[in-house]
């Protein structure tokens, strides 16, 4: 079995300087992006970039080696406040931009992100961890999303409606929902952003971003980027600090009219029910337990290559990752022993270095929980085939792991493990596949590997899930819906879709219209 590269669909090319230094040191890393004046370490409130007025800061650290790659401000309360008021202020007016106008601003974001996609890249490894060739994977898709809704900025159609009275007409306009707060998580530090920034000011509304602590230096590189490409001081705010005093402040706003997040479900939970009070619009992308479920009649290469990708790319950090591999009797030791054996292949290291496909883990409490769900696994009768152990290299590498005889009950196949960790479970038919899969509060991603059309359709459609890939492990495009049923979330980002989250349907009646046309 061939070394699987990792990397997300649309992979950039890297310019020829780039391709021959694919290994860099990370001090020649951050000087490139210092150099690019993409290092950004302040927050973005009205256009100005700001100290916390406390002069607070908080290290953001390289998960490879635990050097500290620079300090950043870390704000509260008043700097949201501030942050919050400054979109306020400029809604009005960029809200009545015209639509050629506010896609012309983000066609030209979009081309700055692509010009500056190796400094992107670096700072997400640098901060995040992930090979760079993922990174530059994650720069493609986070970009594309500016790039699609900078199009869609010109599409937003209103109706008219046939009326009920013959002096009336009917109208519905579409109009944006105003200051738009947005949270996001670190484990896509760009994609996260642009899902939730693009739509919303294609549409007319203005953000306040807060990126996650430990990510904040391309959320920030990012809005540097759309000053330089003309989108107006106030529109695209970014404050980093104390998530709950600044996710309070967005939540007890009046002037926030909708929250956008994407974490943990626990956090989105408590977003929820405090939007209650000023009645919000929210959207959630939560987490997920995804089914990758693998039945006789798979083609076993497609099937261990699909797997892979879902299973083990951003190191098994990502919402729509494979978290439980059901496996048919018929395949299950076939599919074990080559799954293990291109498991294997994959190379563990900073992500900086040619050739690797696994970075660390973001966090000690990230390898931490990955230790208890092999533990609890281990002790309830599953089996280690593969790795099982923190990683040589130390800091938070993780050994690759693959988990055979997991049933249902252990904790790995009850709750997202967020790690380097592919737990297989054996099943009979496809009823008990359909069951196993949808028994859980999740309902993100799922995959299939089968070569039955009907099986495919009937399986498909009795997934509770938000997104089905058939035979193919990495699925997320900007073009395509994405979000979840049950507690993985309520709405939906990227498409047609994804905008209509950021827009308020307003009805008009226009009446009396009969002395008008007798004239
Ligand atoms: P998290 O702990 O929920 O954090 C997400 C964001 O919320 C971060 O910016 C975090 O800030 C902030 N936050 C934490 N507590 C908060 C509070 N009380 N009020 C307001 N904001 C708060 O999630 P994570 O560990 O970063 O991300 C991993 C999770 O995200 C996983 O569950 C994954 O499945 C999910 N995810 C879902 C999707 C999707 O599209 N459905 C995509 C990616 C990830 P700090 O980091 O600064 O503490």
């Amino acid at each position: 079995m061939h070394r699987v590269a990792l990397v997300a669909r649309h992979v950039l090319t890297p310019s020829l300087f780039f391709r021959r230094q694919m290994s860099m040191e990370p001090g020649a890393a951050i000087n490139r992006v210092r150099e690019s004046g993409l290092l950004k370490t302040q927050g973005l409130i009205g256009g100005k970039w700001i100290d916390a007025y406390d002069g607070k800061t908080i290290e953001v650290q390289n998960p490879a080696t635990g050097d500290i790659v620079t300090s950043v401000a870390y704000m509260g309360k008043k700097e949201t406040t501030d942050a919050i008021s400054s979109a306020y202020n400029t809604f009005n007016s960029w809200s009545k931009h015209t639509a050629s106008e506010r896609s012309k601003c983000l066609r030209k974001w979009y081309d700055l992100m692509i010009s500056h996609k190796e400094e992107l890249a670096l700072l997400m490894t640098l901060e995040q961890g992930k090979p760079l060739k993922e990174a530059l994977g994650e720069v493609a898709y986070g970009a594309g999303f500016i790039e699609f809704f900078a199009e869609e900025a010109k599409r937003i159609y209103g109706d008219i409606i046939p009326a009920t009275l013959a002096d009336r007409r009917l109208f519905v306009l579409k109009q944006p929902v105003g200051v738009v707060g947005a949270i996001t998580p670190w484990n896509f530090p760009l994609a996260m952003i642009t899902r939730k920034v693009g739509p919303a000011l294609a549409c007319g509304c203005t953000v306040v971003v807060k990126p996650s602590e430990y990510t904040p230096l391309t959320a920030l590189a990012a809005a540097e980027l759309s000053l330089q490409a003309g989108i107006p001081p106030g529109v695209l705010n970014v404050v980093v600090g104390n998530a709950s005093d600044i996710g309070d402040t967005l939540l007890q706003s009046t002037k926030v009219r909708k929250i956008t997040f994407t974490g943990s479900t626990a956090v989105g939970k408590k977003l929820l029910a405090g939007s209650a009070n000023t009645v919000k619009r929210i959207s959630l992308e939560l987490g997920g337990n995804a089914p990758c479920i693998v039945f006789d009649d798979a083609d076993l290469d497609v099937a261990v290559k699909g797997a892979l990708a879902a299973k083990f790319r951003n190191s098994g950090q990502t919402c729509v990752c494979a978290n439980r591999i059901l496996v048919q009797e018929g395949i299950y030791e076939k599919f074990a022993n080559a799954f293990a054996k291109a498991v294997q292949n994959l190379h563990v290291g900073n992500g900086l270095v040619e050739g690797i496909a696994q970075g660390p883990l973001i966090n000690e409490a990230a390898v931490e929980k990955v230790e208890k769900f092999i533990k609890d696994a281990t002790s309830k009768g599953a089996n280690v085939i593969l790795g099982g152990r923190r990683h040589s290299l130390g800091m938070t590498f993780y050994e690759p792991t693959v988990l055979g005889n997991v049933n249902d009950e252990m904790l790995v196949s009850r709750e997202e493990v967020f790690g380097p960790v592919a737990p297989l479970l054996r099943f009979k038919t496809e009823e008990d596949a359909i069951h196993i899969a949808n028994d859980t509060n999740a309902g993100l991603a799922a995959y299939i590997f089968t070569t039955s059309i009907p099986r495919s359709w009937r399986v498909t459609e009795a997934l509770e899930y938000g997104l089905v890939g058939v035979n193919e492990g990495l699925i997320s495009t900007e073009v395509a819906p994405f979000g979840g049923f049950k507690q993985s979330g309520l709405g939906r980002e990227g498409s047609k879709y994804g905008i209509d989250e950021y827009l308020e349907l307003k009805y008009v009646c226009l009446g009396n219209m009969k002395e008008a046309y007798t004239k």
